[in-house]
């Protein structure tokens, strides 16, 4: 997409969302919706301040702030380790950021099968130390703070690759 296109959008969806102030007043507002200023500074992407940020919990927690989102007709930018928010077209400048760092449990690792079940918020980091138990690894060279969200979503691959695979090769959702 053009700059002058992208620029358009975002100004034709402000003006569409002047309702976003009420709705993130309580009571309309979803139940752990964070609105304090020193959070949404930190969870800024491209310098774009996002409206609000959720952290849920478990599956039913994202359905209810994916629902809350869409019934008020918010954009939702999905957020991991933000190791790379400098990279892709700026967000609209009134997205509701939901934020996976809650997500970050080792579901299941079966070392005889090579196959680890975990939540899209856990940090490379972590998977691997996870894994380097049993000694294995998972063959990518991102940042250690990057999630495997993050890591899928940009089938982030890095030079090993060269050597392996494409990211997308080692996940299966
Ligand atoms: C728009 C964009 C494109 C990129 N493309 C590449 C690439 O082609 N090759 C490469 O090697 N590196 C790419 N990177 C760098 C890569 O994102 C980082 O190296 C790292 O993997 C990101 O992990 P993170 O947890 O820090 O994600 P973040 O920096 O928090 O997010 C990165 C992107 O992934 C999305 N995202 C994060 N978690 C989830 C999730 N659970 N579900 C859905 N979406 C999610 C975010 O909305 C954001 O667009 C890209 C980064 C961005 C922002």
């Amino acid at each position: 997409m053009k700059k002058e296109q992208r620029a358009d959008r975002f100004a034709r969806h402000e003006n569409n969302d002047s309702t976003l102030d009420k709705i993130l007043k309580p009571p309309a507002r979803a139940a752990n919706v964070i609105t304090d200023d020193a959070t949404l500074e930190a969870n800024h992407a491209q310098g774009i301040k996002p409206a609000c940020l959720c952290a849920p919990a478990n599956a039913a927690e994202i359905a209810s702030v994916l629902r809350f989102a869409a019934e008020n007709k918010i954009p939702v930018l999905p957020r991991g380790g933000g190791t790379a928010q400098g990279i892709g077209s700026p967000p609209p400048p009134d997205a509701l950021v939901l934020s996976t760092k809650r997500l970050n449990t080792l579901i299941h690792h079966e070392p005889g099968d090579m196959v680890a079940t975990a939540e899209a918020g856990m940090t490379l980091r972590d998977f691997q130390n996870a894994l380097a138990q049993n000694g294995q690894w998972l063959p990518l060279d991102g940042d250690p703070n990057a999630t495997l969200g993050g890591l899928i979503a940009t089938d982030r691959s890095g030079p090993r690759a060269l050597a392996t695979e494409r990211c997308a090769t080692w996940f299966s959702a």
